[in-house]
C-alpha cells in the first residue's frame, strides 16, 4: 500500500519499496542524495546497520522523484524520510550544506576507511582494524611487512590504479566478446547476458557482470572452470576466485540479503587490451597496451535464469526492497535461485523476469528503472 502525501504535495502515492518505483539514472536531486549516502556510508563503516539502511532508502526514494525538490514542504508526507534524514534536507536548504555531511566528509576516520575499502578484498572490518593499528595510507598498507593480505587483496593492490578507474561501456562490450567466444568453446549453446550496472543503463561501472546459461540440465557444470583455464592460456587472467556450485533445488530462500547465492561464479580481473576495445585502437600510447578490469561471471541452472537474472541486476537498494516487499507485503520469500509462496507451501516457477513480477503482484519495472 503506497503510502499517499498530502494532498498540497506534488508527488502522490510514492511507495515505501523501490520496487514500486521507477527510478532512472537522470537524479533530480543528486545533492541531497550524495548527502545521505556520505552519511549511510560513515554508519557502514562504523557497522550501525540500522542508521546506514535508513540513509540509504531515503536517498533512494529521492532518486526516484521526477523533480528536484525545491523545499521541505515538498517532501511532507513521502515515505522513507526519517527524522534525521529531513534535518540533513532542511539544513541543506537553509546553509546550502549539511554541518553533519561536513563533519564526517573532513574526519579522519572516514577519509582513511574511505581509501582503504576502495582496495578490492578489504571490506570495513579489515579497513577499520589497519586504522585502529595507526595506518593511514594505502603505501604504509603495503610497506608494512607485518601485514598479511589475503590472495584477494594482494591482486587488489597490485592492480589498483586500473581497477579504481571506472569500466566504459565500450570497455565492457570488448569483454563481453572474449567471455562470448571462450564460453562457446565449450558448448555453443551457451548464452552470455550482460547484468549489474551495464544492464540498467549506466555508461560506467566499477567491473562487468555476466550471467552465462546453457540450456538442458546440469549443462552448465564446468563451464566457469572452463572459461578461466581459456582466460588463463591465452595469458589474459591477473586474478580469479571460483566459487563451486553449492545449489540445492529444495532449499528455501534465504531471508538474509547480504548472503552470496549458490550458484557457480567467479570474480576475475583481466587483461582488456587497448586494440580489443572500439575506438581505441588508433591509441598509441607509450607503455602498457592493457588494461586489468574486474568481471564477475555467474553460472545458474537454466531453470534458475530468470531469478538470478533479477537478483544481479541490481540496484543493490532495488533487490533488497523486492525482498522485502515479497516477505511483507505478499507472504513470500524471494531470492537470486527462487521465490516461495509460504501461504501455500509452493515454489513458483518462473522463465522470465516478468513472470517473478507477476507472481509478486507487482507492475514490470524495467532494468533501466531500476537504478534506486
Ligand atoms: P557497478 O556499476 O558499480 O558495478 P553494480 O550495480 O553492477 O554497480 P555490483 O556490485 O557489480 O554492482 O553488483 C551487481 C548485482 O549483483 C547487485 O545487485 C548485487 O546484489 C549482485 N551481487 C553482487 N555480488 C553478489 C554475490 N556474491 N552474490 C549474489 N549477488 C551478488
Ligand atoms: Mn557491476
Ligand atoms: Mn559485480
Amino acid at each position: 500500500k503506497p503510502e499517499a502525501g498530502p494532498p498540497d504535495s506534488p508527488w502522490l502515492n510514492v511507495s515505501q519499496y523501490a520496487c514500486q518505483r521507477r527510478t532512472t539514472l537522470n537524479n533530480r536531486n543528486k545533492i541531497l542524495t550524495d548527502a545521505l549516502e556520505v552519511l549511510a556510508e560513515n554508519y557502514e563503516f562504523i557497522e550501525s546497520i540500522g542508521p546506514c539502511l535508513g540513509f540509504r532508502r531515503a536517498a533512494s526514494m529521492l532518486k526516484s522523484l521526477p523533480a528536484p525538490v525545491r523545499s521541505i514542504n515538498d517532501i511532507e508526507g513521502l515515505p522513507c524520510l526519517g527524522p534525521e534524514t529531513m534535518a540533513v534536507i532542511q539544513d541543506i536548504f537553509e546553509c546550502g550544506s549539511s554541518s553533519k555531511v561536513e563533519e564526517v566528509l573532513t574526519d579522519e576516520r572516514y577519509q582513511t576507511l574511505k581509501i582503504f575499502t576502495s582496495v578490492f578484498g578489504v571490506g570495513p572490518k579489515t579497513a577499520e582494524k589497519w586504522y585502529r593499528r595507526g595506518l593511514r595510507s594505502l603505501e604504509q598498507i603495503v610497506s608494512d611487512s607485518s601485514i598479511h593480505l589475503n590472495k584477494m587483496q594482494i591482486a587488489g593492490f597490485k592492480h589498483y590504479e586500473d581497477i579504481s578507474k571506472p569500466v566504459s561501456k565500450a570497455e565492457a562490450e570488448a569483454v563481453r566478446r572474449i567471455i562470448e567466444e571462450i564460453a562457446g568453446c565449450f558448448s555453443p549453446d551457451v548464452t552470455i547476458t550482460v547484468t549489474g550496472g551495464f544492464r540498467r543503463g549506466k555508461e560506467f561501472g566499477h567491473d562487468v557482470d555476466f550471467l552465462l546459461t546453457v540450456p538442458g540440465p546440469g549443462k552448465e557444470d564446468g563451464l566457469l572452470p572452463a572459461v578461466i583455464d581459456h582466460l588463463r592460456s591465452q595469458g589474459i587472467l591477473l586474478y580469479s576466485d571460483f566459487q563451486e556450485s553449492t545449489f540445492d533445488l529444495t532449499r528455501l530462500p534465504c531471508r538474509r540479503f547480504e548472503a552470496m547465492d549458490h550458484f557457480q561464479k567467479c570474480f576475475l580481473i583481466v587483461k582488456l587490451k587497448k586494440e580489443q576495445v572500439v575506438g581505441q585502437q588508433a591509441e598509441q600510447r607509450c607503455g602498457r597496451d592493457w588494461k586489468a578490469v574486474r568481471v564477475d561471471l555467474v553460472a545458474p541452472p537454466v531453470e534458475r535464469y530468470a531469478f538470478a537474472l533479477l537478483g544481479w541486476s541490481g540496484s543493490t537498494q532495488f533487490e533488497r526492497d523486492l525482498r522485502r516487499f515479497a516477505r511483507l507485503e505478499r507472504n513470500m520469500l524471494l531470492d537470486n535461485h527462487a521465490l516461495f509462496d509460504k501461504t501455500t507451501n509452493t515454489f513458483l516457477q518462473a522463465k522470465t523476469e516478468e513472470d517473478i513480477f507477476i507472481h509478486l503482484g507487482l507492475d514490470y519495472i524495467e532494468p533501466w528503472q531500476r537504478n534506486a
